[in-house]
């Protein structure tokens, strides 16, 4: 089967277009990455080209070894995606290197931040294999006025929206100004991705996970919502005269089968 053909392209595609159409995507801003399970790298494989060189990773990602990764390109423009702006990427079985074997010959320039975080997504339970990254302005306008810490923004956001609390029930973890594409800011996110949903990037965006591209955009897409909401709250000046209590919030997390991370009974 072609790439473009198959149900991950399509579906990278749909929410792409989706997010740009939302404001999340100005000039080459965005990313998507997807660890292929076998069926899928199965599919498409036939296309794939060994011909590609090895490059070194600067942190080895032991995890996803001997696995395919489906990504953006670097420089994409996602108002204006196409069949270029994709690529699949080989690890090899040590975790210690990556080559194209699908695609542009230049997988986006947060490839670290991705694979990283892909890497740290297996010890989990809950089958996260997808990390979409999106500049959402509320979100990021938050940043300079909340406290940037895992605990603030976790409990703001939850208690902003009802249905928060089963969204990202791991809360979200904060990762302070970091250079865009440096190891700093995927080590940093990756380290809260072993037990967070997603990771706010103060000043700059949302890695937000999930077990498809879809799950990781619906939840970035909760968390954005969430985050205008609290932000218009603020902008009113108004005195908040009422709040999601935390036992409310139990009661919400404990309906859905889920703990609220950081929130003890
Ligand atoms: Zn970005």
């Amino acid at each position: 089967m072609m790439v473009n053909n198959s149900i991950f392209y399509k579906e990278a595609e749909k929410f792409i277009s989706l997010g740009a159409s939302f404001g999340w995507h100005e000039r080459n801003a965005g990313n998507i990455s997807l660890l292929l399970n076998d069926s899928e790298t199965g599919s498409v494989k036939e296309n794939f080209s060994n011909s590609g060189e090895w490059c070194a990773l600067p942190y080895p990602v032991c995890p996803i070894g001997g696995r395919y990764i489906f990504t953006t390109a670097s420089g994409s423009y996602f108002t204006d995606i196409d069949a270029n702006c994709y690529s699949i990427c080989e690890i090899d079985s040590k975790g210690e290197n990556f080559r194209v074997v699908w695609g542009s010959d230049r997988p986006t320039s947060e490839l670290n931040g991705h694979l990283m975080s892909l890497s740290a997504l297996t010890e989990r339970s809950d089958g996260f294999r997808a990390v979409y990254h999106c500049h959402p302005a509320d979100l990021i306008a938050l940043t300079y006025i909340l406290d940037n810490d895992d605990k603030t923004f976790s409990e703001l956001l939850w208690k902003s929206v009802t249905e928060c609390a089963f969204v990202f029930p791991n809360g979200l973890g904060v990762v302070g100004f970091e250079v865009p594409g440096s190891i700093g800011l995927a080590e940093a996110t990756a380290e809260k991705m072993r037990y967070r949903d997603a990771v706010v990037w103060s000043f700059h965006g949302l890695f937000s996970a999930g077990i498809s591209v879809k799950d990781a955009f619906g939840r970035a897409h909760a968390i954005a919502k969430a985050a205008e909401i609290r932000l218009k709250i603020i902008s009113s000046g108004a005195a908040q005269k009422n709040s999601i209590t935390d036992r409310q919030l139990l009661l919400t997390a404990e309906a859905f089968g889920c703990e609220l991370r950081g929130l003890e009974k």
